[in-house]
């Protein structure tokens, strides 16, 4: 039953995919599949499976923060959304269509809860290094290096004020770009595809390096699974 299950999530997911990210041409990126995570039985949305343990990002991302986060702040996004949307124009809707669509609570929800699902499955205990293939070269000649890249990304999540996100965006062309959004801001709003998303809100780094947001921007690198990522290019 559990095969069957995420096969249909799967299957649900793909079609969205098709329509929405022409460059998803790869049947074998799976990694899109997972962030659309609505369970086909109950109809309701989910929080993307976690892809390590709670303790597997230590000490970039501490225990007490990933149960927290992952558990406490993630799981309320996702059941407030399933929440706000019945009876509404949004319940029968897909993830990406409601971020893209609504707005006010339901956008604040909806957008959350798919930043977390892109954001949970950007790591790995193993990660770290340089991307690979067409999002290295994308990001070398848009700037100039992989290590100009970093500095800008980490400049754009130091100047959002407040809450919100830091994303690495790409256009219909595949133009790269770096998107500051405040508090459940998503680049598919602005008709980009997101490729990285850092989450910049307090919550999500405060326990392991309390108010120095620019350390935590300068550690995450190490943790960052740049083989799942390079396939959102
Ligand atoms: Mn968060």
């Amino acid at each position: 039953m559990k095969v069957l299950h995420y096969l249909l999530i799967g299957i649900v997911s793909l079609g969205t995919i098709s329509c929405t990210s022409p460059n998803a041409e790869n049947e074998e990126d799976t990694n899109e599949l997972i962030t659309n995570t609505k369970n086909i039985e109950t109809m309701k949305f989910e929080k993307v499976a976690l892809p390590y343990a709670t303790d597997a990002l230590a000490p970039v991302i501490g225990k007490e923060t990933m149960e927290l986060h992952y558990g406490k702040h993630h799981q309320a996004y996702v059941d407030n959304l399933n929440k706000l949307i019945v009876g509404t124009e949004f319940e029968n809707a897909d993830l990406e269509t409601i971020v893209k669509k609504s707005d006010g609570a339901i956008f604040n929800n909806a957008g959350q809860t798919l930043n977390h699902n892109i954001y949970f499955t950007s790591f790995s205990p193993n990660g770290g290094g340089e991307p690979q293939g067409k999002l290295a070269e994308a990001i070398d000649s848009k700037f100039g290096s992989f290590e100009k890249f970093k500095e800008e990304f980490v400049a754009a999540g130091l100047g959002v004020f407040g809450s919100g996100w830091v994303w690495l965006a790409k256009d219909d062309k595949g133009n790269l770009s770096i998107e500051k959004e405040p508090n459940a801001g998503n680049p598919l709003t602005k008709g980009l595809t997101p490729i990285l998303g850092l989450d910049v809100w307090e919550h999500s780094y405060y326990l392991d390096y309390q108010n120095r947001r620019a350390d935590h921007l300068k550690e995450v690198w190490k943790i960052l699974d740049w083989e799942v990522i390079s396939k959102r290019y």
